[in-house]
């Protein structure tokens, strides 16, 4: 098995490490206060004030009322609630709006309500990964439930601009949600500034363990569950709390705010200074999306002739850990639908390999990278039939 102490890791959009602070809080409701919340006993109900303390730390970081979030099991199920609390709320509307970029926890469930009487547009994108505001405004219907778009691209970082879209959703009576799982400890989260009346967030993407989810849901009338069970969560979530996995991700959101400048100063140099080497030291190669606006993070980098999965072993058998497309997609062969809706061949799609950062990388390990990969791309190269 191989240690964490073993690897360079580049995936921080897939999944991130769990900081030690965060752990630390966790373990007294592992450990001892273990009792189910919803009891009538202290033992159990004393757990509240733990879950009470969390939900506001989240509150704080996305400046919304405690009241406002829900706890759920993960960002996925954070977006399938909202679409369908959207469509629930409003029950003349049937139409949604969303992008062909989006996580697949988006596009499959927009499938599905497709499949299951709903109209879904699929908005495109430039060559950049930007969309276009003036088509989003004509694609708005009287019967538009909910406009559904990420905040950040996990495979690119490219950033979409939300207050805009939440203004044209406002105007037209549309309800607005934002996937906002990658933009934690990134960018600044404030939703009255961001418009929305629906944000989701998974705390596995924010150095918290996977398992705990949520979604902001601005107060404005029934708030409709789609996990329906017990009373939890106001009755707008049924099943036991997850003390421990809440309580990680309220410290994790005091992390993250208080690592917001550095991520965007020395992560942001470390992502540049490896995107920018990469890019002088390997002929023909390319930056998929626009520089900016982009998450501080991320970078997408297509490399012509030669195959992302072959590149990837190569950076395995160095400890290096860096993705091609998602983490959802990687296994199959087909190329990312978020690089090919960009307009990117499928070949220069296959290519490409996305280095995600974050705040325990160093410049050691970009160093490391730096030394082994240009060799890598070079072998490969060689190697291949052209
Ligand atoms: C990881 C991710 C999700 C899914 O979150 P899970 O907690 O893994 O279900 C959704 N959207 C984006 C942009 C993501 O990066």
């Amino acid at each position: 098995m191989l240690r964490p102490e073993q690897v360079r890791y580049f995936d921080n959009n897939a999944t991130t490490a769990v900081a030690p602070e965060v752990i630390e809080v966790m373990l007294p409701l592992l450990k001892d206060h273990w009792g189910n919340p919803s009891s009538a006993y202290t033992f159990g109900n004393q757990v509240l004030k733990y879950i009470d303390k969390a939900r506001c730390q989240l509150a704080e970081m996305i400046h919304a009322e405690p009241t406002e979030i829900i706890f759920t099991s993960c960002g996925t199920e954070s977006i399938n609630s909202a679409l369908h609390h959207a469509l629930k709320a409003q029950p003349g509307k049937r139409h949604i709006i969303t992008t062909a970029v989006e996580h697949s926890a988006t596009l499959n469930y927009c499938q599905f309500l497709r499949r299951n009487g709903c109209d879904v547009t699929f908005l495109p994108v430039d060559s950049g990964g930007q969309l276009d505001l003036e088509l989003l405004k004509k694609t708005m219907r009287p019967d538009t439930a909910v406009v559904s778009v990420m905040y950040a691209n996990n495979e690119t970082g490219v950033i979409f601009p939300i207050p805009e879209i939440s203004a044209i959703c406002r105007n037209r009576g549309a309800l607005m949600h934002a996937d906002a799982v990658q933009t934690p400890g990134k960018l600044k989260l404030d939703v009255g500034d961001l418009g929305v009346d629906l944000m989701s967030l998974s705390a596995h993407k924010l150095h918290a363990p996977k398992g705990i989810g949520l979604l902001f849901a601005r107060q404005r009338g029934k708030f409709h569950p789609y996990i329906i069970g017990g009373s939890q969560e106001r009755n707008r979530r049924g099943g036991t709390e997850n003390a421990a996995g809440i309580v990680a991700f309220g410290k994790a959101a005091e992390l993250a705010v208080s690592r917001l400048a550095d991520e965007n100063t020395r992560v942001r140099a470390l992502r540049d200074r490896l995107e920018k080497s990469l890019l002088e030291s390997i002929p023909h190669a390319h930056r998929n999306g626009q520089a900016e606006p982009r998450l501080p993070n991320t970078s997408s980098l297509a490399f012509d002739q030669v195959e992302a999965e072959a590149v990837l072993m190569m950076l395995d058998q160095l400890g290096i850990c860096a993705s091609s497309g998602s983490a959802c997609t990687t296994g199959s062969l087909d190329p990312s639908h978020v690089l090919t809706a960009m307009g990117i061949s499928a070949a220069r799609a296959r290519g490409s390999v996305r280095f995600s950062l974050g705040v325990y990388n160093t410049s050691e390990d970009v160093d490391f990278l730096l030394h082994h990969f240009p060799k890598i791309i070079q072998r490969l190269r060689a190697a291949s039939p052209e």
